[in-house]
């Protein structure tokens, strides 16, 4: 073995997580289909002529959805993750977490068939490779989405850890991979920090993604850094909601 590869430091994750950037693109679809998915959840799918060049590239993109507020100047946007996307058919499923109040979630459970709103973006994709050794996914109802379009998207032969939260039991779901994937669901934001506190890490290079409320997500980094001691630049963490606030979305810097 050559000495100077056997000294070499590991390659940075930082490095090999890309960055790419799309053209914003505004779209007015229609929508063509509606399935609840459980009790809380209500998964849309959008049509248009438009969606032709759509583009998301990684799980962890989000859309501007767009759609009337209580006045014409008071527009509703709102942050969601594309779940799927059918180029043939020219289609974007999104699913909606059916949470308390808010106009997202309020227009999502009345959805039906005919109606119509505006999908702004993606402006952009962060792609994170999937050949690490393990992949750790944690996050609530919010972001239930990109997970499950992650473990989809994982090749067989990878490794995923899920640590994802429903309040009910009746709130969990098949996660469907064909990654070899432990999942142990949790009720609160209290059980989620304390499942990743519990979890031993394995051993390897592994990239760690949180979403979801804002004091839990700052626990998980806080988790991840101090406890875990994973590496930075291998992590994201993302708040979705924040209490009180509307249409709030942050990345807690490492
Ligand atoms: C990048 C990104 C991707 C996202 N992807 C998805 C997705 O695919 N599916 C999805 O359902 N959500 C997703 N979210 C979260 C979604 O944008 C928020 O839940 C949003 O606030 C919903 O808008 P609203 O009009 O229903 O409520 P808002 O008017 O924004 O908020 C009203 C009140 O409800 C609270 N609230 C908001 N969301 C929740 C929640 N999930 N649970 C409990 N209380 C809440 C707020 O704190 C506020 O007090 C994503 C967020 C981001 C930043």
């Amino acid at each position: 073995m050559n000495p100077e590869s056997a000294l070499a430091p590991p390659p940075s994750p930082e490095r090999r997580v890309q960055r790419v950037r799309h053209e914003l693109h505004r779209r007015d679809v229609e929508v063509v289909r509606v399935e609840p998915l459980g009790p809380h959840f209500v998964s849309v799918t959008f049509h248009a002529p438009s969606l032709a060049g759509f583009r998301s590239d990684s799980f962890d993109d989000h859309v501007k959805f767009m759609i009337d507020g209580p006045s014409p100047d008071e527009p509703v946007q709102r942050d969601y993750t594309p779940r799927r996307f059918d180029a043939g058919r020219r289609e974007l499923t999104i699913e909606f977490a059916l949470h308390g109040d808010g106009p997202a979630a309020d227009w999502a459970r009345q959805a039906q068939v005919g109606q119509r709103a505006v999908i702004g973006g993606p402006r952009g994709s962060m792609i994170i490779p999937v050949d690490y050794d393990w992949h750790l996914l944690v996050g609530d109802d919010s972001a239930l989405p990109a997970i499950s379009r992650r473990l989809e998207e994982l090749p067989a032969g990878t490794r995923a850890i899920v640590i994802a939260q429903a309040a009910e039991p009746a709130g969990q779901r098949e996660l469907a991979s064909a990654a070899t994937v432990q999942a142990q669901w949790v009720d609160s934001g209290q059980a989620t920090v304390q499942a990743l506190r519990e979890l031993q890490l394995p051993g390897g290079e592994g990239y760690a993604w949180c979403a979801g409320e804002a004091a839990v997500m700052a626990q998980l980094r806080n988790v991840l850094l101090a406890e875990k001691r994973h590496p930075k630049e291998a992590m994201k963490v993302a708040v979705y909601w924040k209490p009180g606030a509307s249409d709030f979305h942050e990345t807690l810097e490492a």
